[in-house]
């Protein structure tokens, strides 16, 4: 889902993506310059545990917000993401949330219990 920047209006517009066992909705806006993206991503999807090996369902529940800048930026803000072309490209970002998730580390129930 690509949305040209001049396009983006200045009241909330709902969106919402479906990946896998993954949906994410949420609204954005024309704020200041750039795009304020709310999201909030729900779902699960199968990895390994980084302690015992064994396979599990992992499950999400985040909420994000982000601000989108159309080209580079300079400022020292965290949680922007710069987009390239004149386009705003919701799958894209939500594809990165998802690959990050997938690469942060994970212990089923059966570790996180014995650790506590
Ligand atoms: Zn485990």
């Amino acid at each position: 889902m690509k949305i040209a920047f001049r396009k983006v209006p200045k009241t909330a517009t709902p969106f919402s993506l479906n990946r896998d066992e993954m949906e994410c909705s949420g609204t954005f806006r024309e704020s200041g310059g750039a795009v304020e993206l709310k999201m909030s991503i729900k779902g699960s999807f199968e990895t390994t545990c980084d302690s015992c090996g064994d396979e599990y369902r992992q499950s999400v529940d985040d909420d994000l917000s982000l601000r989108v800048i159309d080209g580079f930026y300079r400022g020292d803000e965290i949680d922007i993401v710069e987009m390239h072309g004149g386009f705003m490209d919701l799958d894209y970002i939500f594809d990165s949330e998802i690959s990050s998730y997938k690469s942060d580390y994970h212990y089923c129930n059966k570790c996180k219990e014995m650790k506590e």
